[in-house]
């Protein structure tokens, strides 16, 4: 029977134990037993694919890898402690002192602080190229580009990147495309298609969707992720059985999710779009967005997310946060709980003023991860915060 990726999602499992249970086990073990020395040098020498420690594999983290792989359409894959731990594992793996990276200009904030603070110094360099000008990124190519390196929708400011563009131009340069694509997740847009080499996750975000794990994965091809496992291994990035049992439970409902994430999401952007405290609502799939199309192109559905600008700056950022009642003010997204934030006075505040211009922040943009309440619920909050500033 020939089934679709969401309800292999759903399916996908460690081999039934004699036990007979129908939801999967989760093996929290450190190391895994061989039942003699023979077996033990075979699982070594990699003659047979035994576990041996939990920081090489684990079933239950294996579980949570191959379902991603699948809703991803790749080949294998390798699960990491965090988000940041698959960015950073993914370009310690396949970078090297002289190597230069060539990434978006908006990305997630302590990815910016690895590429600018931290790669420098092991003579990794790197170039930003806008996110807004696909055309500009041919010229920042460089003989020792080895990646291009981008998120889309971006973070904060919901800008989307030309998949199909960047995919033809890595290809063209014979250089590693690696995205991440945290924002959409697979169940909206799978960048493999579109010739992405390495696609990597935040699971912290939609794939728990609950708020409660950290967590990252980085899947592509299998050659690929075979460097990536023997630098991992090694170096320790692992994600822990316990999160991984987490993660993928949670999978099992990630497209019933995202469904009514998208729902709320944008009913809640065309309820605002014209607010006359607001000078613009950005959401990919409101036709006002200036990617549209190219968001429309790419992604599924709109995506969990929608920022607004208001009219009164930084200090009107402020009271709006003050005057919400059931929204969140915390440092995450992805939940199934609506949070909003205000990058310019908090997450992006160490900027300058240009720098903040160049990521698409302004003083009064306010960014919204919409969670799965009633909608009426949610928007409510929102119109009777905006009234008080
Ligand atoms: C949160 C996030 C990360 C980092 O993930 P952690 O799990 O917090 O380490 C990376 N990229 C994006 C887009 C994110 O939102």
């Amino acid at each position: 029977m020939s089934l679709h990726r969401n309800t292999k999602a759903v399916r996908i499992q460690t081999k039934r134990s004699d036990e007979m249970e129908h939801s999967t086990p989760m093996f929290v073990t450190s190391s895994f037993v061989f039942d003699n020395a023979e077996e033990m040098r075979g699982a070594f020498s990699e003659e047979n694919d035994s576990n041996i420690y939990t920081r090489f594999s684990n079933p239950t983290v294996q579980e949570f890898i191959d379902k991603v792989c699948m809703l991803e359409g790749a080949e294998d894959g390798f699960a990491f402690s965090t988000g940041m731990a698959a960015v950073f594992g993914s370009f310690m793996t396949f970078l090297k002192s002289g190597d230069h990276i060539l990434s978006c200009a908006s990305v997630f904030g302590s990815t910016h602080t690895l590429l600018t603070k931290y790669m420098p110094k092991w003579g990794i360099e790197y170039s930003y190229a806008d996110v807004n000008d696909i055309s500009s990124w041919e010229a920042l190519i460089k003989p020792n580009t080895k990646m291009i390196y981008l998120e889309t929708p971006t973070n904060p400011g919901l800008d989307v990147v030309d998949l199909e563009a960047i995919g033809k131009l890595a290809k063209k340069h014979n250089i590693l495309l690696n995205v991440d694509n945290c924002f959409a997740t697979p169940i909206l847009q799978r960048p493999i298609e579109f010739g992405a080499d390495l696609v990597l996750h935040s699971a912290t975000k939609w794939m728990d969707g609950q708020g409660r794990v950290l967590g990252g994965v980085v899947v592509g091809k299998k050659e690929l992720i075979r460097e990536l496992y023997l630098f991992c291994r090694n170096t320790g990035p692992s994600m822990s059985p316990f999160n991984a049992w987490v993660l993928t439970k949670s999978l099992e409902t990630l497209d019933v999710r995202m469904q009514r994430h998208c729902d709320n999401a944008e009913a809640l952007a065309k309820k605002l779009e014209g607010h006359p405290k607001l000078n613009s609502v950005k959401y990919p799939f409101l036709p006002s967005h200036p990617a549209y199309a190219v968001a429309k192109k790419q992604m599924e559905r709109g995506g969990p997310l929608l920022t607004f600008e208001l009219k009164g700056g930084l200090e009107a950022g402020s009271k709006f946060l003050d005057a919400l009642e059931l929204l969140s003010l915390t440092s995450n997204l992805g939940d199934s709980r609506s949070i909003a934030s205000h990058p310019a006075s908090t997450t992006h505040s160490k900027l300058s003023a240009a720098e903040q211009q160049a990521v698409g922040i302004t003083p009064g943009l306010i960014r919204i991860s919409v969670g799965l309440e009633y909608i009426d619920d949610i928007a409510n909050d929102i119109l009777q915060a905006l009234d008080k500033c």
